[in-house]
This record gives C-alpha cells, structure tokens and sequence, in this order.
C-alpha cells in the first residue's frame, strides 16, 4: 500500500507556534524522510468559510499568509503538494455522498465540535456547514487515500470520524478508502500548545498566539509578558513549573545545545525547573532564555519567508500546480466511489444492456 499524507490549516490567521510543534515540524521531517510516496498540503479555505461566511476577505487574503508560513517552514513544492481546497470540486461531492453515513447526534457528541461550537458561543443558529465540517474533513483525508494525517491533538476525534466513514462505506459499497492513521507529535506539550495566556490552545481565533512571522521585537514583547506561576512575586519565592507556560514552551522548544549556547549556568531544562521550584530564579531569567530559543528557531524561519515575500506571482504558481496535482487525485478517487456507488450510469455498460433486456431489446 502506498504511504500517502494528508494534513492542512485553515487561512483565518498567519500560523503560530501551536501550528508548528503540533504538525508543521512532523510535515517536515515527515517530508525530509523520503518514507511518503506523496504529500498533500491543504489550505482549508472551504472549511474557513464555514464559520467566516460574512467575511470572504480574510480567507482570501490568509490563503497567502498560510502559503508564505509552508514554505518558510521548509514545506518543499518539489516534494509536497500544496493546494486550495476550494478549487476541487470532488472534494464537495464526497462530502455530500458521506453526510448519508454519518447522524446528526454522532456529529453532536464530536468533543472538539462542542467546545469550538462553545467557544463560538453557536447554538441552534450554527451554520450547517461548520456543524458538518468534520464530514468535509473526512472527505479531504480520503480523497487522497491518505494513509497519515499529522495533526495536533484536537484534530483526535475527526480522524476517528473519518475512519468510521471509510468503515461503513466500505462495508456498504465495497474497499475503495483507506483508513487513515493519526500522526501526534511524541512530545506531550506540543500535541496541544497552550496560548501565552496561559489558555489550553493557541489559537488564531483566541489571539494568544506567537506566530511565524513575527518580528523578534514582538516575540520578545509577547514572551515578557507571557503568563508564568502568579503566585513566584520575589525571585527568592519557590515556583511552580505546571500550568507555567514558560516552561511548557522550553518543554516544547529547548535543546540542550541552547543551554550551552545561551543559559551555560545550567547544562539541562530539569536543572533549571529544579532551581526554580527552589526559589531563587527569577521569571525574566527564564523569559530571556526562551527568547533565544525560540529566536534559534524562528531566525530561519523569517529569513526563507523573506525570499519568497519577494516572489509572490511564484508561490501563486506553487499553489496552482499543487492544486493541480491534487484535482488529478481526488477526480479518481471521486471516480472509484461513484462506480461503487454505482452512479456512474453512463460509464456503466451492465447497466444500460441489462435495462435493454429488460424491456425485452
Ligand atoms: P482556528 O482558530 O481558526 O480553528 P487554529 O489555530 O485552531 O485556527 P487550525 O487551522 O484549526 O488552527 O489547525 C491547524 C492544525 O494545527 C491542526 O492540525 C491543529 O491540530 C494544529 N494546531 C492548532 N493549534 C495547535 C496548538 N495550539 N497545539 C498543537 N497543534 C495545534
Ligand atoms: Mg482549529
């Protein structure tokens, strides 16, 4: 079986750290691995639209942002398609046929569709479309066979969702989809990044996100006044690490080079969490050393996003031919499904001698 991926971002906003250790990293080296017979990158703008309707614009102008954070990232248009998901029809089409296979109360108990129905403060005045949006997804997966799809832990339950639908089409019309398998990042803090809020999620929507593109001015301003423990008031206070997000972010980001680089005092992040539960260590110690740690990372970042913020025609063109690609794919996937649906009457020359017989041609 070809090892195939699927994975993508909604353009409501630049991406942010919680986009990047949560997935983009794991696309990368994913990617770098050379163990993927083809990679497909989505930009979700139809699933955008599904809870942005009255605000086209900023899909529109985020599909580039989006664009721009790919391939600064590393994503590379040789090796990965990159494509807009509104522009393949097939996509639609699959949709409408697996919202047959899926009940209003299965799509009610989805965990993440409730809380992000909550956070939108949605009652029975949801659009439709962003109540069924995980059948959308599942239509995505399946539609380019997808065999992986690296995403952040959220993302749980509409996997689960979408192997329930390629079970049961399966079993109805016969083994055409593949039961995609969901790939978490190993590192516990990064399947589900908390904002600098402190908040569970960093999220575009919940505005306490440090993001890509950021300027190291901003990155600072952000980390300095990031949430850490309320209760360490004088340097000399014990602290705590849980709940700290200082610390769940060098747990997401630190290396044990960055000690000897920037924080030599301390050959390792356990021995710093041990002096701060001492007492003793002071928060904008902690907040500096994070800074060049993320700055380490983001340095690079900034610089490939600046070579392409040159050439925006050229990355319009990489999303045109991935967008390409991707059609090719998901019109034969659509294809396989219709004949095993059987609503492929013209193709179907059983079915138009079998008629003819029965009217006795
Ligand atoms: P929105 O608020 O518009 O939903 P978002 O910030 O949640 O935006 P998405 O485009 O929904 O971003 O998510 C894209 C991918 O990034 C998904 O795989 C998701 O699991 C992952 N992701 C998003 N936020 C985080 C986070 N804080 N930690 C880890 N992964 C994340
Ligand atoms: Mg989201």
């Amino acid at each position: 079986m070809k090892k195939i991926i699927l994975t993508g971002d909604r353009p409501t906003g630049r991406l942010h750290l919680g986009h990047y250790v949560g997935s983009l990293r794991q696309r990368v080296e994913l990617q770098n691995s050379g163990a993927y017979d083809d990679i497909y990158i989505m930009i979700a703008d139809a699933q955008a639209l599904t809870d942005n309707a009255d605000n086209p614009e900023k899909i529109r102008e985020n599909i580039l942002e989006v664009a721009l954070d790919y391939l600064s990232v590393g994503i590379d248009p040789d090796k990965a398609s990159i494509f807009i998901q509104s522009q393949i029809q097939a996509l639609t089409e699959l949709s409408f046929y697996y919202m047959n296979l899926v009940t209003v109360a299965r799509l009610q108990r989805n965990p993440t569709v409730k809380s992000e129905i909550e956070m939108r403060g949605f009652a029975s005045d949801i659009p439709v479309g962003f109540f069924t949006y995980p059948i959308s997804q599942a239509a995505d997966i399946t539609a380019f066979k997808a065999t992986a799809v690296p995403v952040g832990e959220d993302q749980e339950p509409m996997i689960e969702q979408a192997r329930e639908i390629v079970r049961k089409f399966n079993y109805i019309y016969g083994d055409v989809l593949i039961e995609p398998e969901i790939v978490l990042s190993d590192n516990k803090v990064c399947k589900r990044l908390p904002g600098t809020d402190g908040k569970a999620k960093m999220s575009k929507s919940l505005g306490n996100g440090i993001y890509l593109a950021d300027d190291p001015k901003t990155v600072k301003e952000k980390v300095m006044s990031m949430f850490t423990d309320p209760d360490h008031i004088r340097i000399e206070d014990p602290g705590k690490i849980e709940g700290n997000t200082v610390f769940t972010y060098l747990d997401a980001f630190s290396k044990n080079e960055d000690f000897e680089e920037f924080l030599p005092d301390y050959s390792c992040l356990d021995e710093l969490k041990e002096h701060y539960k001492r007492g003793g260590l002071g928060d904008v110690k902690i907040k500096k050393f994070l800074v060049n740690v993320l700055e380490r990372e983001l340095g690079p970042i900034r610089e490939r996003r600046a070579i392409y913020e040159k050439d925006i025609p050229g990355v319009y063109e990489i999303l045109k031919e991935g967008t390409r690609k991707a059609k090719e794919t998901a019109d034969a996937t659509l294809k396989e499904v219709k004949e095993a649906m059987k609503i492929n009457y013209f193709d179907d020359s059983a079915l138009i001698s079998s008629q003819t017989e029965k009217y006795g041609g």
